[in-house]
């Protein structure tokens, strides 16, 4: 199994990290020829609006978006997969969900705290400017992951978008091998 991890932007080195914890290969993508071979691609945290612009000079936004890669896309990453935040922005438009970018907040930069997760119970999640889901567009989509009120996991077939940082966490490597398990393997 080896995943890629988009690096165009972003904390990419953790995510290989958090990849090679759970048991999988990693692998970066930063042009087109390096999506041959993977099984699954992360699109990390970073600044939505510039990963969206780059991901289109390069040639990756339509790559990505006509290929059958199962995602997960954490922070700016779930900004990606969606359909929409309120402002133009280039975006995958991958999963029937629109979001609230930085939900929390402006004073609120960053935080932490457990949420709860299916399957995997507690889960410590890093938040940093946080986007939520703010619609969910269709019944395939279904919530994995809650902070109180606010959703901020989803998955829909072999897309998984996540407000918070699971490659900054001890135990986030469990969400990669949910993602694999439910994603990868049953797309
Ligand atoms: N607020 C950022 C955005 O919308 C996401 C922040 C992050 O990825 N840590 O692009």
């Amino acid at each position: 199994m080896i995943i890629g991890v988009l690096a165009i932007q972003g904390d990419v080195e953790e995510h290989e990290e958090a990849v090679k914890k759970a048991g999988y290969k990693a692998k970066k993508v930063k042009r087109v020829e390096d999506l041959e071979g993977i099984d699954a691609l992360i699109i990390p945290g970073g600044e939505s609006t510039a990963i969206g612009k780059l991901m289109k000079k390069y040639g990756l936004l339509e790559k990505i978006k006509n290929s059958d890669l199962p995602i997960l896309g954490t922070c700016a990453g779930m900004v990606l997969l969606s359909k929409g935040t309120g402002i133009n922005q280039i975006l995958l438009e991958l999963m029937d969900i629109t979001v609230k970018r930085n939900a929390y907040g402006r004073q609120v930069d960053s935080f932490e705290k457990e949420i709860e997760f299916k399957d995997l119970g507690k889960v410590y999640g890093v938040f940093i400017r946080a986007p939520v889901v703010d619609k969910i567009l269709s019944n395939d989509v279904e919530v994995i992951a809650r902070d109180d009120d606010k959703i901020v996991g989803v998955k829909q077939g072999k897309y998984m978008a996540l407000s918070f940082h699971p490659e900054l966490s001890e135990d986030g490597y469990k969400v990669y091998k949910y993602f694999v398990e439910n994603c990868v393997k049953n797309k």
